[in-house]
């Protein structure tokens, strides 16, 4: 919901580009730092969900780590001054470079994903004469009952050892001399909202200490990912995720060892809720069934929905007529550039402004110049004077 003001001010700008209320970000961070001090849990956050400066440097500012997926991401948590000691690093495929990267910035963790990569982080951890301070990124084989594109933590997936390799795993890190195991990590997915999913990992983890400790190994910290999803149908009513009751189910349910530390990845539920993709309609156009609705915003600003059928929720903020049905495209020339099918808008004409909420996660990043657009611009509620 806008006031005038703020209205005013995105009608002013040339659509289409990325809006973020960064006192709603602020309120978020608030309560994620409130409620896991109370159980003194350390959260990083995945930078692949919004790496826009502004949103980092705001974020850093509340003492989070960085989760990071690339040695670029890497270079920009550094750049925004997220601490070395604070970043965690995953990935399937790490290449030689970016274990270089990570390695000469000194990072707190790589979490492993498999045993040819400990291999080579061992090897150029050795010829620079350091140590390598790693997690073993477990597949649980847990289902996160989300969208089969965002699942990673059942057994068909890429991502993460299996179970059946730890006897290997435990050989390969007694011979590799620069190798320092510290920690198990965990990411079963993305968008996850029934919080039972988040029960039977931790019941799961407690099950995987117990072969670990039965094999004399503790590990100083537990890395349990992030995923932890958005209400993307009512953004207004549910602006900030319930992180209460998130940090207190790991509470209740995971056996953490002595002095153990506990640690989260939250991507999409620190950001997403801040974002706005802000669009113009450019025409109004018959259809068979519906009208469309044609935007100057397509797939190259938001690709959720053309990706992975995803929702979000679309507004015409300049329209208070009689609702009608309309299906909602971009511009682009592929038939998956389609925000959503009948969707009921107050009477929709030329030049009117869209805001398709809940896009401060997985937008922007995911931006391209497909059809040689230009990257959208992105404008923030802390330069709006009020
Ligand atoms: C993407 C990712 C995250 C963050 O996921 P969200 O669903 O945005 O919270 C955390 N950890 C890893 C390893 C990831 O790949």
């Amino acid at each position: 919901m806008i006031n005038s003001t703020t209205y005013n001010y995105l009608n002013s700008q040339e659509t289409p580009f990325y809006y973020y209320d960064l006192e709603l970000l602020n309120s978020t961070l608030k309560s994620i730092k409130e409620e896991a001090a109370q159980y003194n849990y350390h959260v990083h956050y995945a930078i692949k969900a919004n790496a826009n400066p502004r949103i980092l440097s705001l974020i850093q500012t509340f003492g989070l780590g960085a989760d990071c997926v690339s040695g670029n991401e890497i270079k920009r948590a550094l750049e925004n001054d997220f601490p070395a000691n604070k970043i965690v690093y995953a990935g399937v495929g790490k290449s030689d470079k970016e274990i270089e990267i990570a390695l000469d910035a000194h990072i707190f963790c790589f979490n492993c994903e498999s045993i040819p990569e400990i291999e080579v982080i061992d090897e150029i951890a050795k010829s620079k004469n350091k140590i390598a301070n790693i997690a073993l990124r477990i597949n649980p084989n847990v289902n996160a009952n989300t969208h089969h594109y965002i699942t990673t933590g059942i057994a068909e997936n890429k991502f993460g050892i299996n179970p059946w390799e730890f006897e290997e795993i435990l050989q390969l890190l007694e011979n590799s001399e620069n190798i320092n195991l510290i920690g198990l990590h965990f990411h079963i997915g993305s968008q996850i909202v029934d919080l039972s999913v988040f029960k039977s990992l931790c019941l799961r983890i407690n099950e995987i200490q117990d072969w670990f400790l039965d094999h004399q190994i503790i590990v100083d910290h537990i890395n349990v990912g992030g995923g932890f999803g958005i209400n993307y149908h009512k953004p207004d009513e549910e602006p900030i995720p319930d992180f209460k009751n998130y940090f207190a189910l790991f509470n209740e349910f995971l056996s953490l060892k002595a002095n153990q530390e506990l640690h989260f990845e939250l991507g999409r539920s620190i950001v997403g809720q801040c974002g706005s993709l802000i669009s113009r309609v450019l025409y109004v156009k018959n259809g068979i069934n519906t009208n469309f609705t044609i935007l100057d915003a397509g797939m190259t600003e938001l690709l959720r929905p053309a990706l992975y059928q995803a929702y979000h929720k679309i507004e015409n903020l300049s329209s208070k007529d009689l609702p009608e049905n309309y299906d909602v495209v971009g511009p682009i020339c592929e038939s998956s550039d389609c925000f959503g099918k009948a969707v009921s808008l107050p009477k929709t004409k030329r030049n009117d402004l869209i805001a398709i909420r809940s896009t401060g996660a997985y937008g922007e990043v995911m931006a391209s110049n497909y059809n040689l657009r230009l990257i959208a611009k992105s404008f923030f509620s802390y330069d709006i004077k009020k």
